[in-house]
């Protein structure tokens, strides 16, 4: 399978098929396996080989299938599948820091993210420096000599600012950091984080992985001797695995997500292009129109795709937001991402709402800000869709 190209991978790869040969990869719907012998259960207690199982919250089939296709795509030696995205992020930090650990990480980051530094790893004595991501002085200033991890969001939520993987990398390992990246606005189909000097990735599979919107997911990626001795005996004693159920869903999400991430990503470039300068918007955010501020990094580090996602800047505050996101006909109102349909959010009033305004004011998230997750629907149903609401502000 390493020979394989990336669609052939998403597709193939990491395939066990039962005594009866099935097409598509079974569910192993069970919590537990049946040993042939007492000798043989001691035995998978001291050492499980890859496919011996004990019991789903250790590892399941197909789990394992997940976990072998993602770390395909990714590029990284193994994978370990999570219940939802926070589960991968807090067992990713977790499994790695201790009392007194020092922690640099990018300020504008999912509120989520956020609790676990500065609530529950600081409850726990962990020190956490907070720094401006796209400043590679900040980080240089920042590091340590105990600084132990380094964690950011290659592009932010929901301003969409990208961050030089391959430069904080180097910062980082310069005082011998590891390098926790979550990845879910680059994408696993853009980012290539592990060969740009990433330790370790963590996506969100809530998002472009499942990508319509039914399952929750996680997956944390990196070398086996991290994914197997320091992160799964956190995972499979704290009890974060995926549900083999889920794993199904997110394995058929794989057969189609370069598909289907390159679509959406041709499409917010059309809606960002035909919406930029746009008399009632402040800004039209988007990493890959070329008057973006980091665009030189999208054409070096995402191969030049801006991802999924835009966020506009409507003209006139929260209430002009609104009576914009009240208008549109297409897209629906909800705060998850990555998903077939088009979906927008406010993240003032929602998804940042419990950030003091002084903190929304230096991430950038003003009382205008829209953010908008490109779906699959026609491109010209869409920029007719965000005009037309415009025209209602
Ligand atoms: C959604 C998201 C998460 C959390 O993922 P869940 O699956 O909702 O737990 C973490 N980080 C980023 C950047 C996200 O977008």
């Amino acid at each position: 399978m390493s020979g394989w190209k990336t669609r052939t991978n998403l597709v193939h790869g990491g395939t066990r098929r039962s005594q009866y040969n099935e097409v598509s990869e079974a569910i192993y719907l069970t919590q537990g396996f049946v040993y042939d012998s007492a000798e043989q259960a001691e035995a998978r207690f001291i050492e499980s080989g890859p496919d011996e199982f004990i019991y789903a919250r250790y590892g399941n089939p197909t789990v394992a299938m997940f976990e072998e296709r993602i770390a395909l795509l990714e590029g990284a030696e193994d994978a370990f599948a999570t219940a939802s995205g926070m589960a991968a992020v807090n067992g990713a930090l977790m499994s790695l820091l201790k009392t007194g650990d020092h922690v640099v990480a990018a300020r504008a980051l999912f509120g989520s993210c956020l609790y676990i530094l500065e609530d529950i790893l600081a409850r726990f004595g962990v020190e956490i420096t907070l720094v401006d991501g796209t400043d590679l002085n900040a980080w240089r200033d920042a590091v340590r000599d105990d600084t132990k991890v380094v964690f950011f969001e290659s592009m932010s939520n929901p301003t969409l600012e990208v961050i030089d993987v391959t430069a904080v990398c180097e910062i980082a390992h310069s005082v011998g950091a590891t390098v926790v990246v979550d990845n879910v606005f680059s994408t696993p189909v853009f980012s290539k984080a592990i060969e740009q000097g990433a330790d370790v990735v963590v996506y969100s599979a809530t998002k472009h992985i499942d990508g319509q919107g039914r399952t929750l997911g996680g997956v944390v990626l990196g070398t086996k001797e991290f994914i197997r001795k320091t992160l799964e005996p956190y995972m499979k004693h704290t009890g974060g695995s995926m549900s083999p159920f889920n794993a199904w869903v997110m394995l058929k999400g794989l057969e189609t997500i370069d598909l289907r991430v390159h679509a959406q990503a041709e499409t917010a470039l059309k809606l960002a292009e035909a919406l930029n300068g746009h008399p009632k918007l402040l800004r039209t955010i988007y990493p890959g129109l070329k008057d973006h501020a980091q665009n030189a990094l999208v054409q070096s580090q995402l191969g030049g795709k801006g991802g999924t996602v835009l966020s506009l800047d409507v003209k006139g505050g929260q209430a002009a937001a609104f009576r914009f996101l009240n208008a549109l006909e297409v897209a629906v109102i909800s705060n998850n991402l990555g998903d077939a349909k088009s979906i927008c959010t406010h993240p003032a009033t929602t998804t940042h709402q419990r950030l003091p305004d002084d903190q929304k004011v230096e991430l950038g998230i003003t009382p205008g800000l829209v953010r908008f997750s490109v779906g699959l629907e026609d491109p010209d149903d869409l920029i007719a869709d965000l005009t037309a609401a415009l025209e209602q502000v």
